[in-house]
């Protein structure tokens, strides 16, 4: 499998864990039956798992030689690869959230509608140049089902980076049972018989944070590195 797809399949597996394990009284409220901007979170933060050369070496071995490993260089290298392009990545996400937002913002009925007019510029100001005759809108799938949720992604993005934190702190990382289990009992189990914020917040331990995001697509303040030892690292 490619890591694309392991990632994927992690992200599904979130989306499993939190119907498996729900304890909600009603289906109603049961697993994934959340907030259309919270549903994501649970999976998107799953995805974490298979950028963590800990979690990847329980499983992710040369087939001809179990023992051959992803080497720690080759998987930093995807991270930093992964942080060179956030930008571009997030800068579209925003694009299609801020064109679902606009085609379904209030229209005069008496004006005349013209989608792509609505959403080319958008397109323009907010992501890249586009070629005029493009009418990119006219394919956008997720405009139906998602209408005017589109941002969840990346607002979900947000929560699961925030969620995320506790495992970083935890002894074992994203192996860390009691973190596993807080998860488990906070997020998962409830689903929707409380309010999602709720549940963010018992897990966290605090209030939630839009800090963690922001650092994880490098835009937020970010640690200061060490200094240097002594003047023998010098020009390294
Ligand atoms: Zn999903």
């Amino acid at each position: 499998m490619t890591h694309t797809d392991v990632e994927t399949l992690f992200h599904e597996f979130g989306h499993a864990l939190h119907s498996i394990t729900t304890r909600a009284k009603y289906g109603r409220f049961a697993g994934t039956h959340v907030p259309g901007d919270f549903v994501e979170a649970p999976s998107q933060m799953l995805q974490n798992w298979v950028w963590d050369k800990k979690v990847l070496d329980t499983f992710a071995a040369d087939y001809r030689d179990p023992s051959k490993k992803i080497p720690a260089e080759l998987i930093k290298k995807m991270n930093d690869a992964k942080l060179a392009t956030a930008g571009v990545f997030y800068r579209r996400q925003f694009a299609f959230a801020s064109l679902d937002l606009a085609l379904h913002d209030q229209h005069p009925e008496d004006d005349s509608y013209d989608c792509v007019a609505i959403s080319n510029p958008i397109l323009e100001r907010v992501f890249l140049p586009i070629d005029r005759s493009t009418t990119f809108v006219s394919y956008f799938g997720h405009l139906n089902g998602y209408d005017a949720g589109y941002y969840g992604y990346a607002w979900a993005d947000a929560i699961a980076a925030d969620m995320a934190t506790v495992f970083e702190k935890a002894r074992d990382g994203y192996l860390d049972k009691q973190a596993g289990l807080r998860l488990r009992h906070e997020i998962y189990e409830p689903g929707d018989s409380r309010d999602v914020t709720v549940s963010i917040e018992k897990f966290l331990g605090r209030k939630q944070s839009v800090q963690p995001f922001l650092k994880k697509i490098g835009i937020g303040p970010q640690e200061k590195k060490k200094a240097p030892a002594g003047p023998s690292h010098e020009g390294r």
